[in-house]
């Protein structure tokens, strides 16, 4: 997994051309509804600018082929409004729509450049050759560019000329910071993974990792959520969940990964009980409750005991356990036990491969000292 990465590219007064994803979902009159992907292209977004680049944005949005005879309808899969609302977010930085992929204007767009400004081009997919990888067309992409930083996490699997075919005509190419982090994280081990392959996701906030969880059902054998995030995938399930961590935005996200985990006939577990507390303190007053059960002035902190089991279960029978994120509030020693006793497993289960990522998951296992296991 020896792969170039941004950071390691010289971008000073260099033309980079960057894939990311902003196939955002829309409102009605195109503008965008929810910014998560945008959000997180800028971190490279901005890495180009800081550093003296010119930066040539490109994206797919939607499916023109869809609606390719509707002229109002693919009036709306433009990418002006998603443009204006990268400038809002870059205060200050100069950003050029052009109406089209490639072509003079664009060159000329291009040609007029500034370091530290942003061109913009149009769908990718409203060109024929984009899905079709024409290598026409990755030829005239690759015109723009001096290097191309593949950033477009959600797509690219993809062959497409965006995302692959322009990089067999351009010299440097390099993964940005999305693509580095999924890499870092999963890539070695998740090439060949030794089966049963068991991912456990907890911590915080749904919508952070998204794009892990989507990612990491086409291939794990299970799917573990608990900690914060779980309460938001009951929810979307229609279960009560008084106080406890809720992710608004992540419901809808929540409900499509459950549709899509019983479409991969991936098994995805969630607490079946939990840990409750009256406050979010250690002196807080707790208690045991099933699912749905947990009252109006109580959140959940940790999983229960019969979680813990049937989460103990799967892990135990895994050949390779892939943990983001602890399942409790670890840093309070009342709701330790369900983060704490997966720990223990793990390190105790000489078959198992376990791959822990994330600050906190990391330092959970450091606390209890099982690191070196
Ligand atoms: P993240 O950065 O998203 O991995 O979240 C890590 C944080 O999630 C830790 O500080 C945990 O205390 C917190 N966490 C885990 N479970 C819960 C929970 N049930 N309610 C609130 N926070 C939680």
């Amino acid at each position: 997994m020896n792969k170039l990465s941004i950071d390691a590219l010289d971008l000073a007064g260099k033309r980079v051309l960057m894939r990311v994803d902003f196939n955002v979902p829309q409102h009605e009159d195109g503008t965008v509804r929810d910014d998560t992907r945008i959000q997180a292209a800028l971190k490279s977004i901005r890495y180009v600018l800081d550093q003296g680049g010119k930066l040539i944005l490109m994206s797919h949005l939607g499916r023109p082929k869809k609606v390719k005879d509707d002229a109002a309808k693919l009036a709306l899969l433009k990418l002006d409004p998603i443009a204006e609302y990268l400038a809002g977010l870059l205060d200050g930085v100069k950003v050029t729509k052009v109406d089209d992929i490639v072509g003079a204007d664009v060159e000329a767009a291009v040609a007029a450049m500034k370091a530290g400004e942003i061109v913009v081009l149009e769908n990718t997919r409203f060109n024929e050759g984009e899905e079709k990888n024409d290598p026409e067309l990755s030829a005239a992409l690759a015109k723009l560019a001096d290097v191309y930083v593949s950033d477009a996490f959600g797509t690219v699997h993809r062959a497409h000329a965006s995302t692959e075919g322009v990089c067999h005509y351009v010299d440097q190419c390099a993964a940005g910071f999305l693509v580095k982090k999924e890499l870092d994280y999963f890539g070695g081990v998740l090439n060949a993974p030794d089966r049963p392959l068991v991912a456990i996701l907890g911590g915080a906030k749904v919508s952070d990792k998204i794009l892990v969880i989507e990612n990491l059902l086409s291939l794990v054998d299970t799917l573990i959520i608990g900690g914060g995030m779980a309460y938001t995938f009951m929810k979307a399930q229609g279960h009560e969940i008084g106080k406890s961590l809720l992710d608004e935005a992540g419901i809808e996200v929540a409900k499509k990964i459950l549709a899509m985990a019983e479409e991969k006939g991936v098994k995805l577990l969630l607490p079946v009980d939990n840990i409750v507390a009256d406050d979010f303190s250690n002196d807080a007053n707790t208690m045991v409750v099933g699912l749905g059960e947990i009252p109006a002035d109580y959140e959940g902190l940790d999983i229960g005991p019969k979680t813990l089991e049937l989460f103990l279960k799967e892990i135990n029978a895994a050949s390779t356990v892939v943990w983001n994120g602890p399942v409790g509030v670890f840093e309070m020693e009342k709701f330790a036990g369900g983060t704490k006793a997966i720990a223990q497993a793990l390190a105790e289960n000489p078959k198992v491969t376990s791959i822990i990522g994330g600050g906190d998951t990391a330092a959970a296992v450091a606390q209890y000292g099982l690191a070196d296991k």
